[in-house]
């Protein structure tokens, strides 16, 4: 990857909030009702580098539905307390190809969820979480390892996790699917729980930004210099989100955009530029496969203006 000149990327952050803010499209998830509900305009764009600094544009300090990108943070911990050939053999780290919500990807593979970065994987995902059987333990787990990643502590959004619980129908059936075909490791109606509690936490542009820096520098915090997992985990972790980042849209954005990343319904994008910076960006209106366009079109921007690319030798 050519070398990032500092100044540079300040100004094609600072161009690519101009570009993008006007951007029309798009809508608001509504199957969640308080989703439905977030001001579309809101638009924000940050970028952690491994020096600490954040270089932000518009709304970062936002605190919004993290929704589906807790997926990687719930995976980094359960990669944490059992290793990568674990996950491998009761998750997987396949592409599914599918919507996030898919039942299928339970059936897919001899009845493996396919990956923690689907409904199906992450609710399998916190049945993993250690101390099994202990709803409140696991949700300390969750929320300390969050923080950890992201430099300081993300809240609840009470009513998300009330709207979210009241309409999660779908997730009930991925959970007691699971269930049936033995890929669940604590009690179903708990996993999901804490599935829906983690996607209704409220987390900042800035603090995702650094959660990707996290990942990008091998584990280290570049704010807290907390090494939060082992180096030899992070190729793991921007392997999953490169893989099922953009669920069945994965592959035209990293072809386009040159660099892994995952959504969310709530409009948040976190990427990982391995051994470079953590950038996230947010804006509600999302597309048809429920990703934010604002977000993808802004870190496209900046990725191809500064020739940024995962898979570029230079
Ligand atoms: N809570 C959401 C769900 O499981 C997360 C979806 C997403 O962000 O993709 O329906």
């Amino acid at each position: 990857m050519n070398k990032i000149k500092i100044d540079d990327l300040r100004n094609v952050v600072k161009e690519a909030y101009e570009k993008v803010k006007g951007i029309q499209g798009g809508k608001n998830a509504d199957y969640i009702p308080f989703l439905a509900k977030i001001d579309p305009n809101l638009f924000g764009i940050a970028v952690c580098l491994p020096t600490g600094e954040v270089i932000e544009a518009g709304d970062t300090n936002y605190v919004f539905g993290i929704e589906s990108v807790s997926k990687v943070f719930t995976a980094v911990l359960v990669l944490k307390q059992y290793g990568a050939e674990e996950i491998l053999n009761k998750i997987g780290a396949d592409a599914t190809g599918l919507p996030f919500n898919s039942i299928m990807a339970i059936l897919l593979e001899k009845d493996h969820p396919s990956t923690p970065l689907v409904n199906a994987g992450a609710i399998t995902a916190d049945s993993m979480v250690k101390p099994i059987g202990d709803s409140e333990g696991k949700w300390s787990a969750i929320i300390d390892n969050m923080a950890a990643l992201s430099g300081s502590e993300l809240v609840l959004l009470d009513e998300l996790y009330k709207s979210e619980t009241a309409t999660n129908f779908n997730n009930r059936s991925i959970a007691w699917l699971l269930k049936n075909y033995n890929r669940i490791y604590d009690d179903p109606d708990m996993s999901l729980d804490l599935y829906t509690r983690q996607c209704s936490m409220g987390v900042t542009a800035k603090q995702l930004a650094i959660a990707g820096c996290t990942m990008a520098n091998d584990g280290l915090n570049p704010v807290t210099q907390e090494q939060v997992f082992d180096p030899e985990l992070a190729p793991k972790i921007t392997s999953l989100v490169a893989t099922v980042g953009f669920y069945e849209h994965t592959g035209d954005w990293l072809y386009t955009s040159g660099i892994p990343a995952k959504s969310g319904v709530g409009g948040g994008v976190i990427g990982i530029m391995p051994g470079a910076f953590g950038i996230a960006a947010f804006a509600p209106p999302l597309d048809e496969a429920g990703n934010s366009v604002k977000a993808q079109a802004a870190i496209k921007y900046i990725t191809q203006k500064l020739k940024l690319n995962i898979f570029r030798n230079n």
